[in-house]
């Protein structure tokens, strides 16, 4: 009836006006989070198959709002991509991951790589080059460590460009990964155009991995590709023990997933990888 078109019309106008009051407040709340001390990095172990080794971690970043509580990096990511903070909180996720792959180089004597996802925003950012440099230098971080980790459409974003600014710091010895890697609609045509040093496939080809199934067939080909081409091959999102068994005789070179662990706090990461066992 008329009645109920225009009651569902000012329903959904009510809740088009709180997403905006949310993203309003989320927007505001986020200017102060770095200030507030309300920001952390979790890590997630990447392990060697073969020897279930860690080789690295990739930084994860945590949001805990005074104001909002918990907020998922899903959530304010995309809007800190949109309005041009992910600039600044770009900076601090590099610095605060260098600073702890710095006490673990001194402490535990480890050299692991640690990875960093990296937005089309902070590539597009003119002192990008320049403000990485000076994180690395005054961190005494050896790039060789380091590597960044982008998506399909943050190299689309603008080819030309983004090509330009990864190949210079992969001249500077940093390390490229493509994250996410066959969800989007130029996976292939990327590999020749980008200084890539790994492809991370993305975790919906794990979630109900069986031999043989289609997933099981584009994992073999993305490993065989990219191990012709040099490029480590990670398998991310791998959960279950039959998961990694597949994986396993796919021979991807690195897992990131639940099957191993959870990201963690810095502490408890230390713990349970860097903490020399009692024999
Ligand atoms: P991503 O870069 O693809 O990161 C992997 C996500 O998959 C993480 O979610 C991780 O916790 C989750 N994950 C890992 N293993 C498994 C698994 O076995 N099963 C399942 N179901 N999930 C798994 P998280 O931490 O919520 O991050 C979500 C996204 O937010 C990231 O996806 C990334 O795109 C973005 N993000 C997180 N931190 C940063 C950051 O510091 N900078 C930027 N630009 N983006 C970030
Ligand atoms: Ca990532
Ligand atoms: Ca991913
Ligand atoms: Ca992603």
């Amino acid at each position: 009836s008329k009645a109920n078109g225009k009651n569902q019309t000012s329903l959904y106008k009510a809740s088009i006006q709180a997403d905006r009051n949310t993203r309003a407040r989320i927007d505001n709340e986020l200017r102060k989070a770095i200030i507030s001390n309300e920001l952390s990095l979790v890590y997630q172990p990447q392990i060697c198959p073969v020897t279930n080794k860690l080789t690295g971690v990739e930084a994860l970043i945590r949001w805990h709002s005074k104001e909002l509580g918990e907020i998922s990096p899903a959530e304010f990511i995309p809007l800190a991509e949109e309005n041009g903070q992910i600039v600044e909180l770009g900076y601090w996720v590099l610095k605060e991951a260098c600073s702890t792959l710095k006490k673990w180089q001194k402490t535990f004597s480890t050299h692991i790589n640690m990875s960093v996802n990296v937005s089309a925003a902070q590539l597009a950012n003119p002192m990008f080059l320049k403000t990485v440099h000076q994180i690395l230098q005054v961190s005494a971080i050896n790039p060789k460590y380091i590597t960044m980790e982008i998506t399909e459409s943050t190299a689309i974003a603008d080819m030309d460009n983004v090509r330009s600014i990864l190949e210079q710091l992969s001249q500077h010895g940093i390390q490229i990964s493509l994250d996410d890697f066959g969800t989007g609609f130029s996976s292939i045509s990327l590999l020749r155009q980008l200084p890539l040093t790994s492809l991370k496939i993305d975790r919906s080809f794990f979630n109900e991995l069986k031999r043989d199934s289609q997933d099981w067939l584009i994992i073999k080909a993305i490993q065989e590709l990219g191990s012709a081409m040099g490029h480590k091959v990670v398998a991310e999102g791998v959960e279950t023990l039959a998961q990694l068994d597949l994986v396993r005789e796919l021979e991807c070179d690195v897992v990131q997933g639940y099957v191993y662990s959870q990201p963690l706090a810095q502490t408890a990461l230390e713990a349970s990888y860097f903490l020399p066992q009692d024999s």
